[in-house]
């Protein structure tokens, strides 16, 4: 977001011996330690951080198994998530070509269970390596002990700061996707003349890579952490009233009794795509992502973000929960 102050130290971590290592001479030196990978889904205070920002950059990806129908693959947390996508797609394996173009790393994927276009990283996930820091040692942790949930896990959740993820294992399959599709690449897939069978990995990317880069703008250029509020679960009998309101919402089935709202649908309603609040702009594009526009710091973007979430609070009944984390 180009927001944020200094950390008293940063350093770059390439083997689980150096992270160990770090954690060790922390503690002497009495500087706390947060890790990051790309830094692309964090919110930074003016202040900073006192003490050692460590960035991931363990490296490298193994094949730990290969069957006629999968692949279980292991990945270095340092690996830049969408390298990594890109290589398993061209392998035709698949699981995650429908999270293609998702900055960051490997290892950052976990923390909110990434997701996109009808795919999430739980689905193909089956554990991965971790440092912890409680006990100063390493340790392997399974799908069910992760707690995944929509943008969400122990990582982020109870656990938040114990565990250093370092490797990630998923198994992915030698098959081609399969429909239904999510509804942007229904779409484009029509468009493209593109039938049901012909549909394979790579052009799944291809489509994924095209529409993000049409709705999503570049943080590179303008400042951004992606989806600033996570799309809110609610009752499917609370959207049912809304909907008498507002018959055109979109809601999508989480289960029998809840469903899913577009975050960006609600700030959209609400009146605030496209506007600048305190230098923080509601992207034209896409309402959901907020950039940074000219704002003056942290204080700019709490204020925008309280602007956005009362209004909206007030008009659906329904809380926005942010999803960057905050240092
Ligand atoms: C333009 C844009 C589009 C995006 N689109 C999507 C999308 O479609 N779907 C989606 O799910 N997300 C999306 N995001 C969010 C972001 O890409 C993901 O959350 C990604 O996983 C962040 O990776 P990172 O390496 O940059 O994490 P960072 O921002 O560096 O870290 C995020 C959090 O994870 C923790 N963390 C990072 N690495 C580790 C590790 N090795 N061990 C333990 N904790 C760690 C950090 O401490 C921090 O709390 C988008 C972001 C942007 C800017």
């Amino acid at each position: 977001m180009k927001i944020g102050g200094n950390a008293n130290y940063v350093c770059d971590v390439t083997s689980d011996e150096d992270l160990q290592q770090v954690y060790q001479n922390s503690k002497k030196l009495n500087q706390p330690v947060y890790v990051i990978g790309g830094g692309s889904n964090m919110i930074v205070r003016d202040t900073g951080f006192p003490g050692i920002i460590v960035r991931m950059r363990i490296m490298g990806v193994d094949i730990l198994s290969d069957t006629p129908e999968s692949v279980t693959v292991s990945a270095g947390a340092g690996e830049t998530w969408d390298v990594f996508v890109k290589q398993m797609v061209e392998r035709n394996l698949s699981g995650i070509e429908a999270m293609s173009g998702i900055p960051g790393t490997v290892g950052a994927a976990p923390v909110q269970n990434i997701g996109a276009y009808g795919q999430e990283l739980s689905n193909t996930f089956v554990s991965l390596e971790a440092y912890d820091t409680q006990t100063d040692s390493f340790t392997t942790l399974k799908k069910e002990e992760c707690g995944f949930a929509y943008r969400h896990s122990i990582f982020r959740g109870n656990e938040s700061g114990r565990y250093v993820i370092t490797r990630v294992t998923l198994q992915l399959l030698k098959k081609r996707p399969e429909p239904p599709f999510y509804d942007a690449l229904q779409k484009y897939l029509e468009q493209h003349q593109i039938g049901a069978m012909a549909v394979t990995v790579q052009i799944i990317r291809g489509a994924v890579l095209e529409i993000r880069n049409n709705k999503l703008p570049d943080p590179n250029r303008l400042p951004n952490a992606g989806s600033f509020f996570k799309n809110p679960i609610v009752e499917k009998v609370f959207a049912d009233q809304l909907l008498t309101t507002y018959p055109n919402m979109p809601t999508y089935t989480v289960d029998q009794t809840h469903v899913k709202i577009p975050a960006g649908w609600l700030i959209q309603t609400a009146n605030f795509k496209g506007r600048v609040l305190h230098g923080i702009k509601s992207h034209d594009g896409n309402a959901v992502v907020l950039v940074n526009q000219n704002a003056r710091g942290y204080a700019d973007l709490a204020a925008a973000r309280t602007e956005i979430t009362t209004t909206v609070a007030k008009k659906f009944g329904i809380n926005l929960e942010q999803e960057p984390l905050e240092l």
